[in-house]
């Protein structure tokens, strides 16, 4: 066959291709939902793939066979009426068209001028943002690549804010702390290593049972810190774990940290999304306290990431705590010509110089389906959560951990497991059937099983089903049991694989 000139394609040959991959996907979106996955075994799967870097292509019919051909039996199916897996959503169809494209056309949102369309509908949903979340006209909305750059842009605030406060030479940044929930987000430590603090200046702090943080324990990590003459530059609270969903008493942690004269940073990542429901709003009370904020449309609305929302509610703080080098890219915009037009492009407020056009998936979702929709399945999801909570609660063989807070539910065996081998193979021997899925974690040296509902498919009924599946393993495994789990793949710890 004779190859097109290198390296595109022709327009026909572009739309046979993109019609063949876009059906496929199709299918595998509205088909049946028979397993949750056809095996994670690496090496299989490496099978469909050349071995060696192609030097000449295959031409877009091989493409368009490889994209819709066995390898995808092994794409794990997050709309799988038992798939209780991570936070990963399947995409909304309007994402999906939102990925479409921002993929054809690559639109920037870094500058006005080279991405005109990008950047007003960027403007438009920071906009709708502020409206959601009654947000002053000094907050500033960012668009970010996740929860993790959100929570190292606030960070950099509370540390622009605290250097604001002590311009002095004496005031030294080892003597500064950041408090957080002993069940927060590993990024929150991380990002507080990245703006220059180490172990000692990031303390966690003790949390309920139900991972909600302690606010005496939060009193006396504070107590101690300011005993130690430190000074406390930020606090984060997390509106929603990603261990079990818990919301922190938001009111209660603003209140410590303006009496500290601390940052108040949310950790919005997970939980934001209950302010598309009214039934769900009062889990953020006291947001709006916070000084900033972030939240995952990648997350609970449906969305593919990246798609992530940074909030500073002045929008000054945010300002300063990133313009210091932007003067030198004069090649991205250049102040002096564009200050008439527009003197602060998206660019100079984000940590992210290129970000992907991710504002067109969240237009096309609110513009679809409208708020209140979306607000209506998160409802749901915590609808579901609590019914399988109480499902849990009346079944003998099962604990719950406690009642959920959000759409996550913990709960385990009521058999003995001490080490929680128990309950880590039952998982793991889980993860490599294809009947359902979910994860597990770890809370006060407990190992839970976590169901985080997430698939639109999932009924009441489909919530029994986990139940029974859970129980029907964890009896064939004489629980608790430290039987090897049978390989298929997912614990090899050959991870290259063999190839078969
Ligand atoms: C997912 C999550 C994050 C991290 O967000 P990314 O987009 O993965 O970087 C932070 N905090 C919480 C509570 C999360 O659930």
């Amino acid at each position: 066959m004779t190859h097109p000139p290198a390296p595109e394609m022709t327009r026909d040959q572009a739309e046979a291709l993109l019609h063949d991959v876009t059906a496929h996907a199709l299918d595998l979106a509205f088909g049946s939902h028979d397993k949750t996955v056809t095996s994670g075994d690496i090496g299989q799967i490496s099978s469909y793939l050349p071995e060696t870097l192609p030097r000449n292509g295959a031409g877009p019919d091989a493409l368009a066979r490889l994209m819709t051909g066995p390898m995808t039996k092994h794409i794990r199916d997050y709309r799988h009426p038992l798939h209780f897996g991570h936070q990963r959503p399947a995409p909304l169809v309007a994402s999906w068209a939102g990925d479409i494209l921002a993929g054809a056309t690559n639109s920037t949102v870094s500058a006005h001028e080279a991405g005109p369309m990008s950047v007003a509908i960027e403007e438009r949903v920071n906009l709708w943002i502020k409206t959601l979340f009654d947000l002053p006209a000094t907050a500033r909305v960012t668009q970010t690549n996740g929860g993790s750059e959100s929570i190292l842009t606030g960070l950099l605030c509370a540390r622009e804010h605290w250097q604001a406060a002590h311009p002095h030479p004496s005031a030294d940044l080892r003597r500064a702390v950041i408090l957080h929930s002993e069940c927060a987000h590993y990024s929150i430590a991380r990002s507080a290593r990245v703006i220059g603090l180490s172990s000692g200046n990031i303390r966690a702090v003790p949390t309920h049972p139900n991972g909600r943080i302690s606010i005496t324990a939060l009193d006396s990590a504070i107590e101690t810190a300011l005993a130690e003459g430190r000074e406390i530059i930020a606090i984060v609270a997390s509106a929603g774990t990603t261990a079990n969903g818990a919301f922190d008493n938001l009111p209660a942690c603003a209140k410590r940290a303006k009496q500290c004269g601390a940052w108040f940073h949310v950790d919005a990542s997970h939980g934001g999304a209950a302010i598309l429901s009214p039934n769900l709003t009062s889990l953020l009370d006291g947001i709006a306290e916070a000084d900033s904020f972030g939240w995952n449309p990648h997350k609970l609305m449906w969305i593919s990431p990246p798609s992530a929302l940074f909030i500073a509610r002045d929008s000054a703080m945010l300002w300063n705590a990133l313009s210091g080098e932007l003067a030198q890219a004069s090649y991205i915009a250049d102040q002096k010509a564009l200050q008439r037009i527009s003197p602060k492009d998206p660019v100079e407020w984000s940590l992210a110089c290129t970000r992907p056009f991710s504002a067109i998936k969240v237009l096309a979702s609110l513009f679809a389906y409208g708020s209140d929709a979306l607000g209506a399945r998160v409802a749901r999801m915590v609808a579901l959560a609590q019914h399988l909570a109480a499902l849990v609660a009346g079944r003998s063989e099962f604990e719950l951990l406690c009642q959920p807070d959000f759409n996550i539910v913990c709960f385990r065996l009521s058999a003995p497991d001490p080490d929680n081998r128990g309950h880590r193979t039952l998982r793991d021997r889980m993860a490599t059937m294809d009947k359902a899925y979910l994860t597990g974690v770890e809370m006060h040296g407990r190992y839970w099983l976590r169901a985080h509902m997430i698939s639109e498919n999932t009924t009441k009924a489909d919530l029994e089903r986990l139940l029974d599946a859970v129980l029907e393993i964890g009896l064939s495994g004489q629980f608790p049991s430290n039987q090897p789990i049978p390989e298929k793949g997912f614990h090899d710890a050959n991870r290259g694989g063999t190839r078969q």
